[in-house]
């Protein structure tokens, strides 16, 4: 037998979960660079006087950080310490266009789908598509929406109807393919049928404020949007498992999700699973094998849970059928996110994919194809959208 030898190396991707981001106005220390590769709400504390033993890793770090550092070192022909990566860094993003484009383009990304609802206030659109390169499609977050519209409207009753109008409004626009909840990080996703009288009665505690749980208002808002995504034939995206330090993680788990998913009325809309609920991956797996038109994708997991990249694919589809999942990176800050996120996955689904070849699972051509389906072409499909 031929050793199975699947390469995704010239494959394009599309990242179907990513964050704008800005050039920094100033060059990069160890401790910034670590902290802006982070998750925490809460930086870690870096003592002014920090003597680190040779081999010690910076404060804060961890696998996903020491692989960036390693395979930046690689790219930018340095040694793979932090202190070399963060200097070469600071050189070639100088010129942050340049850098940023020549990242996308040796992971060959292709295409992006970006949610501008974070960071606050939103970055100006061109101007990320001019950094980056890339084609890019627009989600559009409906917490924004709520926050902005309760100052301005005077009754619950002028609220529903203002954002309901709103969201149609956006959904016109060709380059928004979805709308995206965060209520992951309000309430929690154990969603309630609709109930406009409920939802009514909290809109006095959201109007004092904006963070208010006023769960019943809140699931009202996703119903909506629900209804609003099905009757415009676009994708609801909604954010499932952990996050930034803020998510309400005991109901964070896709699971909860799922009398909603169920619901008749919502047969036909497409939903997207972001960060496929990470770590109830195969939650998200198995809801994804029994409902037509939902979807996961393995942002966020993907990169930053470093080397357990390969062990999430691996279990993602246990369940999950190829058609399912996309790749997503979940970037946030710097670009190099979007580039090891793109390395990463392909390094472990390579793994991921002879193995299955080499127990004759599959043939190479087939185990090719499933990774171009996650890397793009189930995207173009969900999305009716051709690169
Ligand atoms: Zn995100």
């Amino acid at each position: 037998m031929t050793k199975p030898n699947v390469s995704l190396q010239s494959v394009q991707a599309v990242d179907v979960h990513t964050h704008p981001f800005m050039p920094n106005r100033e060059p990069f220390s160890q401790a910034d660079f670590v902290r802006i590769l982070s998750l925490a709400v809460i930086p870690n504390q870096i003592p002014n006087d920090l003597v680190l033993h040779k081999h010690q890793p910076f404060p804060g770090a961890n696998m996903w950080v020491e692989i960036l550092t390693r395979r930046l070192a690689a790219y930018l022909g340095c040694e793979p310490s932090l202190e070399a990566v963060v200097a070469h860094r600071n050189e070639r993003a100088a010129d942050f266009q340049a850098y940023t484009r020549a990242l996308f383009q040796d992971a060959q990304v292709t295409g992006l789908v970006a949610d501008f609802g974070y960071p606050q206030p939103p970055i100006d659109k061109q101007m990320f598509a001019d950094l980056c390169g890339a084609r890019i499609w627009e989600i559009y977050r409906i917490e924004p929406v709520m926050v902005r519209l309760r100052k301005e409207c005077h009754s619950f009753g002028e609220f529903c109807e203002r954002y309901r109008a709103d969201l149609q409004q956006a959904l016109k626009r060709p380059e928004v393919v979805g709308l995206k909840s965060i209520i992951a990080y309000r309430s929690g996703l154990e969603i309630m049928a609709k109930d406009e009288a409920a939802a009514g009665e909290l809109w006095e505690d959201f109007r004092q404020n904006e963070r208010a749980e006023a769960k019943a208002l809140r699931d009202y808002c996703l119903h909506i949007a629900m209804e609003e995504c099905t009757r415009a034939d676009k994708v609801m995206h909604i954010h499932t498992g952990v996050g930034d330090g803020e998510v309400v993680l005991p109901k964070a788990s896709p699971s909860f999700l799922i009398a909603m998913l169920r619901d008749k009325k919502y047969a036909d809309t497409k939903v997207h699973l972001v960060h496929g609920g990470y770590p109830w991956i195969e939650e998200a797996a198995f809801i994804v094998s029994i409902l037509p038109n939902v979807y996961m994708d393995i942002s966020l997991q993907n990169p930053f849970s470093g080397h357990g990249v390969k062990r999430a694919l691996a279990q993602i589809f246990e369940f999950a059928p190829f058609d399912k999942v996309m790749y997503g990176s979940d970037a946030f800050t710097v670009p190099e996110m979007n580039w090891l996120g793109v390395q990463l996955f392909k390094e472990c689904f390579e793994d991921v994919l002879n193995s299955w070849v080499e127990r004759d699972y599959m043939d190479s051509e087939k185990a090719r194809y499933i990774g171009e389906m996650v890397l793009y072409r189930n995207f173009e499909r969900v999305y009716h959208k051709h690169l």
